[in-house]
């Protein structure tokens, strides 16, 4: 299973009294963080005991740990940390739980540290009510130093701290977005502080903070009037070619320098490019690791056949290519030669080697992210149906993805930041491949159905999918969360009519002929399956139901109880008792399930009950 808790890891959660260690023990567990108790709190498994002061021994263990979350008073714990606090971009997250429970407080680096996000899981998990009081989540627009975390983007200079607070007392922000991914932009609220528009005209206007989306590096001027911040979404792709041994040094300096001479930024770099003799080349290797790039190589025959502005005699006499460095960058960008920014310069050491550098621009950033597929039941219309591992993975997604309704059903459950695509409810197969390309870009990806997602549901499709383009069943990662299905929502509201054998039939025959249907209602009505209709009647499709009538009255009485359930749990919901007979008198339709008893089910004082038969 992938844990949503694992990239807040390692997290220490401290506890004291013997309540606050009972609520906050088994939580430990579920999240993969470590218990610590004082050393009179002994004999508790899986916990660190510390001895002495707590405020000396928090000291001991603050760099250590990514998060911290206290049971204990809030003020106690302001005071334990005051002296700990450094700055928001390298605090731990800081949350408080009180001893029972109730409350999760998200207390320090709520944007981050992802505070305010692992306080939301965390309410989830523990069914409780989450705290966050941060400007910009009560506004509900995402940190803006995190919107770009999602799409792997880099924080660049800036004053984030004074960008941040003009948005918070609502002034005008402009976004002056160059490159990247635009998809943040399209989910904020209507009331968002942004502006967007960036021309020659308007260039004039002065606006109290700036936003810069680019792979250019901009130096600010220390201008007291308008506040600037930088990302860099990773989309240049720097092509190396070097003669063997060059040290990494020399590799580095070589990239620092041509960035530099074009104003471009080292954190907007996606990875290096190279011809594939040279991936064990040491220098950019090393260069690689130590920076976290992606090391992507390319064989001469591949390199060959792009179209360079700088080929070499000489190099394709050597590799068997006339371009290493441009041609690479080239291939990396999964582009064409005016995608090249940068065409190859050479930097040369006397004693370290040679390097040609040349950059190329992709249209998509690089996320460096692995992709997740959550695929998610929600149940049958409330949000208290809802397993809370369903609840946390839909809060942890960067997008989600479902037909309009059950997206609004879940909109509490939604966080500040999140993409939202709502596809109409015949696009199902839209919604499976749009949701593998996000995954495979590295995004977490939601994709909700109603009831279970498995039954009758998106889970197979984007199976199916994934299966059409060769998946290897590792990456994207895929994630089922399973929900309350239909016949378990109505069953539950009209008595216990599943007690014994039962099976599920769909009328619906856009993708299952008719014929195989009928078979199959035939064979549950003679095997005295109590049978649950899903899809029983369409605007269009109205002669189905009526056929199921016909079919279970052969193997059935007219006197059989059959429940007529309609939005189960939903604030329009309507439950009809009847019988096998009747059924047809009243209102049946998309939104409705049809659950027809056995031979041994009967009504009692408008309960439907199934006997098991103990006795
Ligand atoms: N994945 C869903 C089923 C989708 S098929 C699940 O597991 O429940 C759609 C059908 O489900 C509808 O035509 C209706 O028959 C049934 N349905 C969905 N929501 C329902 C609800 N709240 N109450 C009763 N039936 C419902």
């Amino acid at each position: 299973m992938i844990s949503p808790f694992k990239p807040f890891c390692p997290i220490a959660v401290i506890a004291t009294t013997p309540q606050s260690i009972k609520t906050l023990h088994p939580l430990c567990q579920q999240i993969g963080a470590t218990l610590h108790v004082p050393g009179h709190q002994t004999g508790l498994k899986n916990s660190q005991v510390y001895q002495g002061s707590l405020k000396d021994y928090l000291t001991s263990i603050w760099s250590q740990n990514k998060v911290f979350i206290f049971g204990l008073a809030t003020g106690a714990v302001i005071r334990l940390i005051s002296h700990l606090l450094n700055d928001k971009s390298s605090d731990p997250a800081i949350l408080v739980i009180d001893p029972t429970g109730k409350f999760v407080i998200s207390l320090c680096s709520g944007h981050q540290g992802r505070a305010d996000h692992l306080t939301q899981l965390i309410a989830h998990q523990l069914n409780t009510i989450p705290i966050i009081t941060g400007a910009t989540n009560n506004l509900y627009l995402p940190g803006i130093d995190v919107l770009g975390s999602p799409f792997g983007w880099r924080k660049g200079e800036g004053n984030w701290t004074a960008v941040s607070s003009l948005i918070a007392r609502g002034e005008t922000v402009q976004v002056i977005q160059e490159v990247g991914s635009t998809l943040w932009q399209a989910h904020l609220p209507p009331n968002h502080p942004f502006y967007f528009g960036f021309s020659e005209s308007n260039k004039a206007i002065k606006f109290p903070g700036q936003i810069w989306i680019s792979a250019t590096k901009r130096q600010f001027s220390s201008d007291l009037n308008s506040s600037k911040v930088q990302w860099h979404p990773r989309i240049l792709w720097a092509g190396i070619g070097c003669v063997r041994g060059t040290s990494e040094s020399l590799i580095e300096k070589a990239i620092h320098e041509v960035f530099k001479q074009y104003n471009l930024a080292i954190d907007a770099i996606a990875g290096i490019a190279t011809i594939d003799v040279k991936d064990d080349e040491i220098g950019l290797v090393q260069y690689c690791q130590k920076r976290q790039l992606p090391l992507k190589t390319f064989p001469a025959d591949i390199l060959i056949k792009i179209e360079v502005p700088n080929p070499s005699t000489i190099v394709k006499q050597e590799v068997g290519t006339p371009s290493v460095a441009e041609a690479s960058a080239i291939a990396a960008a999964d582009s064409s030669l005016n995608s090249l920014l940068v065409s190859k310069q050479i930097i040369q050491s006397e004693n370290e080697g040679a390097v040609t550098i040349a950059v190329a621009q992709s249209s998509i950033e690089y996320t460096g992210r692995i992709g997740k597929l959550y695929l998610i039941g929600t149940g049958p219309g409330s949000l208290a149906q809802i397993t809370p591992a369903a609840k946390i993975a839909i809060t942890q997604a960067d997008v989600i993805i479902g037909y309009s309704l059950y997206l609004d059903l879940i909109k509490p459950l939604q966080r500040p930041g999140q993409v939202i695509e709502a596809l109409p409810i015949t696009q199902e197969k839209q919604r499976a491949t749009r949701a593998i390309e996000l995954a495979e870009w590295g995004l977490t990806v939601a994709v909700v159905s109603s009831g279970d997602c498995g039954i009758y549901g998106m889970a197979g499709l984007v199976l199916e999918e994934l299966r059409k383009i060769n998946w290897d069943g590792n990456i994207p990662q895929v994630e089922v969360f399973p929900g309350i299905t239909s016949l378990q929502a109505s069953a539950s509201r009209v008595g216990a009519p599943l007690m014994h054998d039962f099976c599920a039939i769909s009328l619906s025959d856009l993708l299952t002929p008719w014929k195989v249907i009928k078979k199959r209602l035939v064979a549950a009505a003679k095997a005295d399956f109590v049978t649950a209709i899903y899809n029983p009647r369409s605007p269009t499709r109205t002669k189905q139901i009526i056929y199921v009538q016909e079919v279970f009255l052969k193997y059935r009485n007219s006197q059989t109880p059959v429940a007529l359930v309609r939005s189960a749990y939903r604030p329009d919901e309507k439950i009809t008792l009847t019988s096998l007979g009747e059924m047809l008198n009243f209102t049946i339709d998309m939104l409705t399930t049809v659950i027809i008893g056995n031979s041994s089910t009967y009504n009692h004082k408008g309960w439907m009950i199934t006997p098991r038969g103990y006795d």
